[in-house]
């Protein structure tokens, strides 16, 4: 095997070396996530990361990773003889797969050398690898669920615990968590993001000069591997050294009161939740002082500490991404006595506003997203505030004349606040990825049956196995009071969960959806789905039609982020090609179906269903749903049909599309008129 990537030799991404190193110096600060774009070379930094990791004490023969000095009293290799001296190995750093099993992961009992020769046989998995060293996650935003749910159980324990059949196992896990994502495919649980001690943003170099030292050093690599790491494992070891001193020195840094009371001030002002910001603020700045070789925590050490520790932490709704404001940080790291400019009086740039005339008392300063500028687009539009969704005027956008029906192009209209909606469910059986919307065979979930075992038994259905067995026990002799069990006996349980779904969108964004009082309410009913579609562990794709075409707006993807994004940013007007979104749903779908064919689509039109825009438009829209119908597709039609003459051409076109159910706006949320729904097929 060739030698790892060096430490050293990375180009950049001060801030992730940085991050990685406080991590080795001081293991209590928690891990790191680091968020960026493909081919930043940040897995390579953090594989190598293990590299610089001090060597650490065990026990030999202890495949728990037992440190000599303070065995495991519950190790399931021990009792350990007390007179075995320990020896050192290098630290690891262990990798996780997304798609791993719960068994790779927290290990397997063999269930059937328990049942038939009756010794508890245990194989130990990755957690128990990663014990006292790295745990670490590429893509972790696609970790699946039931591992998920395993990680953070194991990090606030400690330990991991398995249990099947009655039988189990407690061995010691703590690890340094580090994982990696690109969040344009999707954020992570906060449960899981706030489990991670810092994030990094990383991002390729736009400096032409480093981004051919990148390239020279990757080169000359991949050419001599061997050759290329001597060359900096000096450097390496120079760093290696620095990181096991700073440990050293590690308990002799002091946190003076005054820099606690600073840490304590910044993580109040971001409004973060609970207390393990501060922690982890002050056990990074403790690391600092140590990096740097001191023995005191300094005001400079708290600023870096936030940035590194606070940036997911502030309190958000589930759309915004982490971010800091360093503005807002260096307001808040200021000595409370000292004297600041009195901030003058600035014009309001909101002054245009309905009520826009008072200037309004400075208590404004204390939201965060008011000083991010320009970004400020996406929050307004999922904070739409309630009182004018209750406005009774069907206002048109901008003050134009009657639009309804026009051809007129409009503004985008924010979003009514979102709310909670029912849930809509594929039928039938499926066996997509984990999720929490339709019915699937899955690994985990309630039995629902059984069937003889095929490979390695981990899921018994020990009633199934006993009345296998019990028909041949005459036949084998049967003498004493236990069951003569044999392999062909064993039955494996047959499990039901929840699979996630691809559900696409295809929402009429013409002139006679714009009046916009309906236009907020649509796409606040989007969003709302837009938002249980992220907690059901959904893709989502956006299509979208109006004037003389439809466009996909948001090809399929798992961050949600973006289709909120999409959806505010939507304009409407024009004539109702209907037809054309439909047919621009058939072939996302034929794509989509290549690429993740398990993964089962819902198709969620939204419109009034006027078809205009051709002489046949009608009929291009009927054609149009039955092609989208013969290809099996489960659909659900959102009716945004209103005023006093109602067509029901909605309806129609849900019959078109195979029947699926048909819901008014207002039936939408998960506390409406559920028993109006029109639902000719099961929508559980
Ligand atoms: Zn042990």
């Amino acid at each position: 095997m060739s030698a790892a990537y060096p430490f050293s030799a990375i180009v950049g991404l001060a801030e992730l070396r940085l991050a990685l190193v406080l991590n080795a110096v001081s293991p209590a600060v928690g891990g790191v996530l680091v968020r960026g774009e493909k081919g930043t070379a940040k897995s390579t930094m953090v594989r190598a990361l293990a590299s610089q990791l001090p060597a650490v004490a065990v026990l030999p023969g202890c495949r728990f990773s037992c440190d000599p000095a303070a065995p495991d009293g519950q190790c399931p290799d021990g009792p350990h003889d007390p007179t075995v001296a320990g020896t050192t190995r290098a630290a690891r750093l262990v990798e996780l797969p997304v798609g791993a099993s719960e068994d790779r992961l927290a290990g397997s009992l063999d269930i059937e050398r328990a049942l038939t020769e009756g010794v508890k046989a245990y194989e130990p998995g990755l957690l128990a690898a990663a014990h006292r060293g790295v745990l670490y996650v590429d893509e972790v935003n696609l970790l699946h669920d039931h591992l998920v749910d395993l990680l953070l159980d194991a990090a606030a324990m400690g330990t991991s615990h398995v249990e099947r059949e009655g039988v189990s196992v407690r061995h010691a896990a703590r690890f340094l968590l580090v994982g990696t994502m690109n969040p344009e495919e999707g954020e992570l649980r906060p449960q899981l993001l706030d489990r991670f001690g810092l994030t990094v943003e990383v991002a390729a170099s736009r400096e032409p000069r480093e981004r051919a030292e990148v390239v020279r050093r990757r080169l000359a690599y991949e050419a001599d591997p061997d050759a290329f790491a001597a060359r900096w494992a000096e450097q390496d070891a120079e760093l290696a050294e620095r990181i096991l001193r700073a440990r050293k020195l590690l308990a002799d840094v002091v946190l003076p009161d005054a820099e606690l009371e600073r840490i304590a001030r910044v993580c109040a002002s971001f409004e973060v939740d609970g207390m393990r910001a501060d922690l982890v603020t002050a056990r990074t700045s403790i690391a600092l002082a140590a990096w740097h070789g001191r023995t005191e925590v300094l005001a400079e050490d708290v600023r870096q500490a936030a940035l590194l520790a606070l940036p997911h932490r502030r309190r958000r709704n589930p759309f915004d991404a982490p971010g800091l404001d360093e503005e807002h940080l260096d307001e808040a790291l200021r000595d409370p006595e000292e004297p600041q400019g009195e901030p003058e009086p600035e014009p309001e740039p909101e002054g245009d506003g309905p009520d826009g005339g008072g200037a309004p008392p400075p208590s404004a300063d204390g939201d965060p997203s008011d000083g991010s500028g320009s970004a400020g687009e996406a929050p307004e539009s999922t904070r739409a505030a309630p009182s004018s969704a209750a406005g009774t005027e069907d206002a048109p956008v901008e003050g134009a004349p009657a639009a309804a029906g026009g051809g007129r192009e409009q503004a985008a209209v924010a979003a009514a606040e979102p709310y909670r909606t029912r849930l809509f469910a594929v039928p039938g059986v499926g066996q997509g990825a984990a999720g929490r919307r339709s019915r699937a065979r899955t690994a985990n979930g309630r039995t629902t049956g059984a069937q003889v075992a095929a490979g390695r038994v981990t899921r018994l259905h020990v009633a199934a196995t006993v009345r296998a067995a019990a028909l041949h026990q005459r036949a084998r002799g049967r003498t004493g009071a236990g069951l003569v069990l044999r392999r062909a006996d064993l039955r494996e349980a047959v499990r039901e969960g929840r699979e996630g779904n691809l559900v696409l969108f295809v929402v009429d964004a013409s002139g006679s959806m714009a009046a916009r009082k309906r236009m907020r309410a649509v796409k606040g009913a989007v969003l709302s789905l837009l938002l249980d579609a992220y907690q059901r562990r959904d893709k989502v794709g956006l299509v979208t039609f109006r004037g003389a075409d439809a466009s996909l707006v948001l090809p399929p993807t798992s961050s949600v982020e973006i289709g909120a994004a999409r959806l505010a940013a939507l304009p409407t007007g024009g004539r109702t090609p209907v037809g054309a979104g439909l047919l621009r749903a058939h072939e996302t779908l034929r794509v989509e179906r290549l690429r993740d064919p398990q993964r089962r689509p819902l198709v969620v039109v939204v419109t009034d269903g006027r078809a205009t825009g051709g002489p046949d438009a009608l009929g291009e829209s009927r054609r149009a749903a039955r092609l989208l119908a013969a290809t099996g597709v489960a659909s659900l039609v959102v009716d945004c049909e209103s005023g006093p003459v109602r067509l029901g051409l909605a309806a129609r076109l849900a019959e078109d599309l195979g029947g699926g159910p048909v819901v008014t706006l207002d039936e939408l949320a998960a506390d409406g008129l559920a028993g109006l729904v029109r639902d000719t097929r099961s929508a559980a």
